[in-house]
């Protein structure tokens, strides 16, 4: 019987290792990776989304000073996503904006129970629409939370110089190398129209937008430390706008 379930790195700060007593009396903010699971070309895996929202996570919560006594800790990712545009390919799993709404904000009323803050560290754009909508409802509820966009200058689209050069920094192991292959490097703005009507399919048939071909590990640990910074400005200086976002 092969019974291991084991996480490689153990790291200090993650909730699902917590026993509810340590918790007691502590109410900790929440740091909450939000990712998907959709294709990312011929060479990453299909939660690459959710690695990178996760890393981030792990590195805010590292580098955070404990705001009034209470901890930063992360909590499990939220795996799945809004990836209708991707549904064409294998893989992809998609719950759509609508349902990844309400699970943001009963995850968001359960957890503001004994939370005292919690940030959604996102890592994938079309979540961005349900991330907006659950968190101005639950501003409005009077829960204290924020989300912020693992974004960088210049960043490609998906599966890309972007996120390919991410994943050779976190996951070595887990990219595909000698699959890489050019995607489509249009703008996203002029792609917008094709892809509303006939998801990623109709402008990439592998599912790329952007260059993997040129990406690489420094990059990689560049536009990481950019991630990671972007989100620490953000959640230090705690602006949410209306709709919850940290600016
Ligand atoms: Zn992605």
């Amino acid at each position: 019987m092969n019974s291991a379930y084991h996480r490689p790195v153990p790291y200090g700060s993650e909730l699902a290792n917590a026993t509810s007593r340590q918790l007691q009396g502590t109410s900790p903010a929440l740091i909450i990776p939000v990712g998907s699971t959709e294709q990312h070309g011929p060479h990453l895996p299909l939660d690459t989304d959710t690695r990178i929202a996760t890393a981030v996570a792990r590195a805010l919560a590292d580098q955070l000073v404990p705001a009034n006594e209470s901890k930063w800790m992360v909590a499990p990712a939220i795996e799945y996503g809004a990836s209708g545009e991707h549904e064409e390919f294998s893989g992809t799993v998609s719950i759509g904006t609508s349902a990844l709404r309400l699970l943001l904000v009963e995850f968001g009323r359960s957890a503001s129970r004994w939370a005292s803050r919690l940030v959604f560290v996102n890592g994938h754009g079309g979540n961005v629409e349900a991330l907006a909508t659950a968190a101005a409802l639950l501003r409005y509820e009077g829960r204290d939370v924020g989300w912020c966009s693992c974004s960088a200058e210049n960043a490609d689209a998906h599966a890309g110089h972007t996120e390919t050069s991410v994943l050779l920094h976190i996951s070595p192991a887990d990219v595909w190398i000698d699959e890489r292959v050019p995607g489509n490097s249009a703008p996203l703005g002029q792609l917008m129209p094709a892809m509303r009507q006939g998801g990623m399919a109709a402008v990439s048939d592998v599912g790329i937008l952007g260059d993997p071909t040129t990406a690489t590990a420094e990059e990689g640990a560049r536009i990481f430390a950019e991630m990671v910074d972007g989100c620490l400005r953000r959640v230090t200086r705690w602006t949410p706008d209306r709709n919850g976002m940290l600016t």
